[in-house]
């Protein structure tokens, strides 16, 4: 498959004309190892080392569209990896501030280089806490697998923000609202598992 094959395979599937423009826009053999490269726009997941992979294009727009991003929001992304969808983000929302948050360093030092021109910052460390010092956060997306939903996120994210993480196979999302929050729930999913040191 090529890139116009998975652009126009995400267009079927229904997504936003501006998730496939960022698609468009990003580069993913950019954010894949050398000899992977020949492989960027197959709709799987591939291996950035480390035994963690970028997930697959449909997992990745199934996620944003969650997010509902616009301009102008403070965004954490938790499992930034390869930096691959802080990239799409960036796209997605501009006059943002976007911070990524990786345990793995190698992957956050060879993501800050290849993201160096966007407007994101990379932090090595433990995310499954979230990241206090830039707290609150409008949208946090976790690109891990959790057990159950860490508390400490929704206590991070600003009232009418949204949440979006994996929980064992299915993606759930969460609006933070005053009373009750808006929670649902989509199974199916496979990820790496997010690790709680
Ligand atoms: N979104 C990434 C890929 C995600 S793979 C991309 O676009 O490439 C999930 C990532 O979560 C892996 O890189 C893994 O190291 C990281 N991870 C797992 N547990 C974590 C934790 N507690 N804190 C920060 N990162 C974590």
């Amino acid at each position: 498959m090529d890139k116009k094959q998975l652009l126009e395979e995400l267009k079927s599937e229904g997504f936003s004309e501006d998730i496939i423009k960022a698609f468009e826009q990003v580069k993913r053999e950019d954010f894949v190892p050398e000899n992977l490269k020949e492989f960027s726009y197959i709709d799987e997941p591939l291996s950035i080392g480390k035994g963690q992979t970028i997930s697959q294009p449909y997992t990745i727009a199934f996620m944003l569209n969650l997010l509902e991003l616009k301009d102008n929001l403070k965004i954490l992304e938790i499992g930034s990896g390869s930096g691959y969808v802080l990239a799409l983000i960036n796209e997605l929302s501009k006059n943002s501030k976007i911070y990524g948050i990786e345990r793995i360093k190698e992957l956050a030092e060879i993501s800050r280089e290849v993201l160096k021109n966007k407007n994101t910052e990379i932090v090595h460390g433990d995310g499954s806490k979230g990241l206090k010092q830039h707290a609150l956060y409008d949208r946090i997306l976790v690109s891990a697998a959790a057990d159950k939903i860490p508390k400490k996120l929704l206590e991070q994210l600003n009232y009418n923000g949204i949440l979006v993480i994996p929980v064992r196979n299915s993606i759930i999302s969460i609006k933070k609202l005053y009373r009750e929050n808006k929670i649902k729930e989509y199974p199916g999913f496979v990820f790496v598992p997010l690790i709680e040191e």
